[in-house]
């Protein structure tokens, strides 16, 4: 029976007009009814059709199985298809593939058993999942490859640095060492001069090694594993961390989570993110030393109320809010020296350093990483005659309003 030679009925008019394909097979799997949407997604002509196993509009495994699935349920009643819809493919006239949606019913008639097999052509939907897939993709490379190259060329402004760098520690060991090689040929008895020098030596040494190890964690080009965390915890495990060498500086950390939800979360890489942190609450830390004359934290006024707790002038509060729906602004708030205004520019390039023992890394890997989140970091002066340094961290997806 084909469409074509039968009179229009309602029920033709409808397969006619239905965007899905429809097929209707006998308990063989011979097609007995099949309308113009399935013609047009396996390019067939209705005649070419009408009395062929249904088994030729599937790829193989699934025609060689076709027959033995229609028994099985027949005689037993187990469902692989009938019943059921899926995700599958289909085979077109040319032997080409497509995507679909198949979902297949059981009609019990009075002389004979038939099934309809409704079919969704999947081919645009799976294109549009295969572009998004694909763009996500090219946007995640593109960023670590962004952040590679601004890592890179990081390192290509910072090379004579790293040759001066290199180069005082190297100089500093080789006339100590000179000068080790005069003492002991002079004869001279007393080794406390031999043992500063090789102190010396040895400290110098480990300046290096240091600046050579900031310099690699800089250029490593390592793939961000951002995750989501409870701001509460990572931000507490820092504290804890940094709070032995706050204590043995005498100064104290006061966390200020007020202003967020207990259960608000971040999506970051916990290890870099959290090393970030810790830089910040060092250097922090080193601002307030020696201690100088500053107003103390309680005596202005907007921040006043969330650092009540923290009327001491060798607190360091570390304060946590929203900054839009997207980021939240994580603050080290210091009552140091503050930054001298000729510096400011220059801050966050390596190896520039105003300590003494200084090596200039820690603010530039800072920015490095948190650029890669797609957060900001950034600094002002404060109220307490000191500086705030701020990063600001990505919410999670879930959380964003
Ligand atoms: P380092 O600590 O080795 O000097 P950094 O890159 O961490 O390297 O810092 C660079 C410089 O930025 C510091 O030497 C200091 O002059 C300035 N700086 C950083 N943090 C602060 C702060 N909290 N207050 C004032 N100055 C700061």
């Amino acid at each position: 029976m084909t469409l074509d030679a039968m009179p229009h009925t309602p029920f033709e008019a409808l397969l006619d007009a239905a965007v899905d394909g429809i097929i209707v097979i006998n308990d063989q799997g011979v097609i007995e009814i099949i309308n113009p949407a399935a013609e047009q997604l396996f390019a067939y002509q209705n005649a070419e059709l009408i009395g062929q196993n249904v088994s030729c509009l599937m790829p193989s495994p699934d025609s060689d199985r076709h027959n033995s699935y229609l028994e099985q349920y027949l005689s037993s009643g187990i469902r692989k298809m009938i019943g059921i819809g899926r995700k599958t493919v289909g085979k077109k006239k040319d032997a080409s593939e497509f995507p679909m949606y198949l979902s297949v019913g059981h009609i019990d008639g009075v002389s004979k058993t038939n099934f309809v097999g409704i079919i969704r052509d999947l081919t645009d939907q799976e294109d549009k999942e295969q572009a998004i897939l694909q763009s996500e993709k090219e946007i995640r490379l593109l960023r670590e490859r962004l952040t590679h190259v601004a890592r890179i060329s990081t390192m290509g402004e910072m090379a004579t640095g790293i040759a001066h760098e290199i180069n005082q520690p190297l100089t500093a060991i080789a006339t100590y060492a000179q000068a080790s090689r005069r003492l002991l040929l002079s004869g001279a008895t007393d080794s406390s001069d031999l043992l500063e020098a090789l102190d010396k030596i040895d400290a110098q040494a480990q300046r290096a090694s240091r600046v050579i190890s900031s310099i690699r964690q800089l250029s490593k080009k390592h793939g961000l594993i951002c995750k989501d965390y409870l701001c509460v915890d990572l931000i507490s495990e820092v504290v804890a961390l940094a709070e032995t060498y706050a204590h043995e500086k005498g100064k104290e950390i006061v966390l200020n989570l007020s202003q967020i939800p207990q259960d608000q979360q971040v999506r970051v890489d916990l290890i870099q993110t959290q090393q970030v942190l810790l830089n910040l609450i060092n250097n922090a830390i080193e601002s307030m030393l020696p201690e100088n004359d500053k107003p103390e934290f309680g005596l202005n006024n907007d921040v006043e109320s969330v650092v009540e707790q923290s009327a001491s002038s060798n607190n360091i509060l570390i304060l946590v809010k929203p900054l839009d729906e997207f980021m939240l602004e994580v603050s080290v708030v210091d009552q140091g020296h503050g930054v001298d205004k000729a510096h400011s520019e220059q801050l966050f390039d390596a190896f520039f350093t105003t300590k003494p023992d200084g090596l200039g890394m820690g603010l530039s890997i800072c920015h490095s990483i948190i650029a890669s989140q797609g957060g900001d970091i950034y600094f002002n002066d404060n109220e307490f005659g000191g500086s705030t340094f701020s990063v600001t961290l990505p919410i999670s997806i879930g959380q964003q309003d």
